[in-house]
């Protein structure tokens, strides 16, 4: 078993070089300077594991790669700017031109945009396919498929896929396979433990937890994430700042509290929506309801503080007041904060509301509320509509 408490409070930090600061200092820097001429071509020579230029490696950064790379059981990680340049990189970096993805479907917009609108203008095809049954990514497989994507479960639908099968599926072929495990955040599910190879996230979910950054993450192999560094991540240059990789440090030293506290909520408010009148279903695959939930269980070690539930009310006006009547939960996108969330599908225009996201569709985030002030918001809120 690694020891999460260890990786988050201590791995990673050499206190003895910052005069045993708890705290590692933010190197707000963007050049190193050298001694010789010698040590500035060792360093040219191999970038990767020196300090030239904060578009490449910055000291306040390894600490955070370190910790999240342990934590995901992979062997390196790298931060982004953001969640997508995270995605982005490395969905570019596994690809070229003549090459074929297998993704899940309904997989987070902007990776869907990314997909559907940008890799195609430079001649890479996508095919997307229900991913709750492993065969539909055998089928999908063509001779110039390079990379499947996944992403379990997806964030407003919450689909899942069966991780050791599809990387069963992939890895005899020789095709990457990679995920977005935003959703659970490290402490919750270990794809790399069950084949796959490349591990996202976006770090302005969990990771972060103060919905004051944003940021992501790649891990994979040592390989791999050579190979990303020296060509996308300096290339591109979506990198994340030290300031907040700093941030998000100081995020992981509660990530084990937060999200047990989120998982306990979580499930108190599920039990009072699942047994609602006015609830016609609650997506989730951690509902013994569920259809996927023997998977469920056995992928995911708890419940995690995200989840939709489709109201028995097909009225929008009524669906509109519902949310706007409460007062714990803040009207929004995003999650993974300290703040509980609403997320309406309504508000997608009419051309979305075709993927299935009926109006009465409506995404929940359990954030570090008191679980009683949260169901007794819900409550007055379901009366309005009464
Ligand atoms: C928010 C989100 C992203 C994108 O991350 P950013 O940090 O906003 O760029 C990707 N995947 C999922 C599941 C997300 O929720």
């Amino acid at each position: 078993m690694k020891d999460i408490s260890f990786i988050l409070n201590h791995l990673g930090e050499e206190r003895e070089r910052y005069f045993n600061a708890v705290t590692p200092p933010i190197f707000q820097t963007s050049n190193f300077a050298f001694k010789n001429v010698g040590e500035l071509k060792k360093a040219i020579s191999d970038e990767k594991e020196s300090y030239i230029y904060s578009r490449g490696n910055n000291p306040t950064t390894i600490i955070l790669c370190r910790k999240i790379a342990a934590l995901e059981d992979c062997g390196e990680a790298l931060a982004f700017a953001s969640g997508m340049a995270a995605i982005s990189s490395a969905v570019i970096s596994s690809v070229a031109s003549g090459d074929h993805i297998v993704s899940v479907r309904n997989n987070y917009s902007w990776a869907n945009i990314l997909m559907t609108r940008f890799l195609p203008r430079f001649g890479i095809e996508t095919t997307f396919v229900d991913g709750r049954d492993p065969e539909n990514f055998e089928n999908a497989i063509r001779s110039n498929t390079k990379l499947i994507y996944l992403e379990s479960p997806n964030s407003m639908t919450f689909e899942i896929q069966d991780l050791e099968a599809v990387s069963a599926i992939a890895r005899p072929k020789g095709i990457t396979t990679m995920i977005d495990n935003s959703y659970s955040s490290p402490l919750t599910q270990s794809p790399a433990s069950m084949g796959i190879d490349i591990v996202l996230h976006s770090a302005s979910k969990y990771l972060g937890g103060h919905s004051d950054l944003v940021a992501g993450i790649v891990c994979g192999p040592r390989e791999f994430i050579t190979r990303l560094f020296n060509n996308e991540y300096l290339t591109l240059g979506g990198i994340i700042s030290p300031f907040n990789a700093w941030l998000m440090l100081r995020g992981l030293r509660t990530l084990q509290a937060r999200i047990e506290r989120i998982s306990a909520t979580t499930v108190k408010v599920l039990e009072y929506l699942e047994n609602h009148p006015q609830v016609e279903e609650v997506l989730y695959p951690l509902s013994p309801r569920s259809p996927q939930y023997q998977l469920a269980v056995r992928q995911m070690l708890r419940p995690m503080g995200l989840f939709s539930v489709r109201l028995a009310s097909r009225d929008k006006a009524k669906i509109e007041l519902f949310v706007n009547s409460l007062l714990q939960f803040i009207i929004g996108v995003s999650w993974g904060g300290h703040e509980s969330l609403v997320f309406p599908a309504l508000s997608f225009d009419e051309e979305r509301t075709k993927e299935g996201y009926s109006n009465n569709l409506i995404r929940f985030y359990i954030g570090l509320d008191e679980p009683d002030s949260l169901i007794s918001d819900l409550d007055q809120a379901f009366r309005k509509i009464i």
